[in-house]
């Protein structure tokens, strides 16, 4: 079966599980995707870390309420979270580490509570 390097595409010849034609190909091809998922990493955890300064910012004690409006205008991202709680009662806060969120009244008011961390 005809096989090529996954880094230069040039054609390998030799055993069936060789990936790349050569070290310096492996190793070029390896620390491409190696920065790659590490941008990835940073850029979501930075994103998650602004979040969970605007969910602090907004909700100092243990429990408060807000708007959607404010969230937004804080540039809150509501596609990042760390983890998702379900109530017996179905009821679905998302969290940001310690910091949670509820969405109320159809989504036009947020619950903000803190959730004690042992
Ligand atoms: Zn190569």
């Amino acid at each position: 079966m005809e096989k090529n390097c996954l880094e230069c595409g040039t054609r390998i010849i030799g055993r069936a599980d060789k990936k790349f034609c050569n070290d310096s190909c492996r190793n070029s091809y390896n620390n491409k995707f190696n920065k790659d998922s590490k941008n990835l990493v940073r850029n979501i955890n930075n994103r998650l870390r602004k979040n969970y300064r605007i969910l602090e910012a907004l909700n100092p004690g243990e429990k408060t309420k807000t708007t959607k409006a404010k969230l937004i205008a804080a540039d809150f991202d509501f596609n990042y979270f760390t983890s998702i709680y379900t109530t017996k009662v179905g009821t679905v806060y998302y969290f940001v580490y310690d910091q949670g969120y509820l969405p109320l009244d159809g989504g036009e008011y947020y619950a903000l509570v803190q959730r004690k961390v042992k």
